[in-house]
């Protein structure tokens, strides 16, 4: 059954898949041809999913989940938060961004951090939204090679490591996507292969 994303992030294309239940496949907008730039000019990160959402759901008019994410940093109020991707400007360049982020909290004894992912569906025109977050720091230097974004920096509670020293199955036991997408996938009561893509007659909303 394929289930079509609100995105073209690679990325974080492959960490849902491996979320996914088998039997499950997953569709990107590179597979619909929708190759165009969505526009994110949303305030919150559930603003932002649901405008992604809207915007394919308009487009398509096939049902469609989209997710939006934030690294929340105590010590500067909940910065970057929605602007994340293009904290250090709009080349949104990972690198830049984590610099910035080491370099704003250079004096800060406080590395108290958390990511947060608004997961939106639209079914038969009705939005649902789920959210998941993960709780940690921010480590001093970027350590390790996989995963994206800010993983170099990021240590969930519970470990010693950042994601980025984490395979893809760790990642998964801790983080904040892993978390939204538990509750995405547990709210997906019945569903019906329909037209090439899934078509899920009832939905529970759990947030
Ligand atoms: P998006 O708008 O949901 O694509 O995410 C905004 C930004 O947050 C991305 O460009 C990444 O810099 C960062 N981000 C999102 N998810 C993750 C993650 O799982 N690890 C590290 N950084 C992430």
């Amino acid at each position: 059954m394929k289930l079509l994303f609100a995105s073209h992030n690679a990325h974080k294309a492959k960490e849902i898949q491996s979320l996914l239940p088998n039997g499950f496949e997953l569709k990107t907008l590179n597979d619909v041809g929708l190759l165009e730039d969505i526009p994110e000019t949303g305030q919150t990160l559930q603003e932002n999913a649901s405008i992604k959402n809207h915007y394919v759901w308009q487009k398509l008019g096939l049902p469609c989940f989209a997710d939006d994410t934030g690294l929340e940093v105590e010590a500067l109020n909940g910065e970057p938060g929605v602007y994340s991707a293009r904290f250090a400007g709009l080349q949104k360049d990972g690198n830049d961004n984590m610099k910035l982020l080491l370099e704003k909290l250079k004096d800060s004894d406080n590395r108290k951090a958390r990511f947060r992912t608004v997961i939106s569906y639209i079914i038969n025109g009705k939005e649902f939204l789920f959210e998941g977050i993960i709780e940690g720091r921010i480590a001093t230097e970027p350590s390790g090679t996989q995963g994206f974004g800010y993983d170099p920096l990021f240590i969930p509670d519970g470990s010693t490591k950042t994601f980025a020293e984490m395979d893809l199955t760790e990642k998964n036991t801790y983080s904040h996507r892993a978390r939204a997408f538990a509750r995405f996938i547990e709210s997906l009561k019945s569903v019906i292969s329909y037209s090439g893509c899934v078509f899920i007659p009832l939905l529970v909303e759990t947030v």
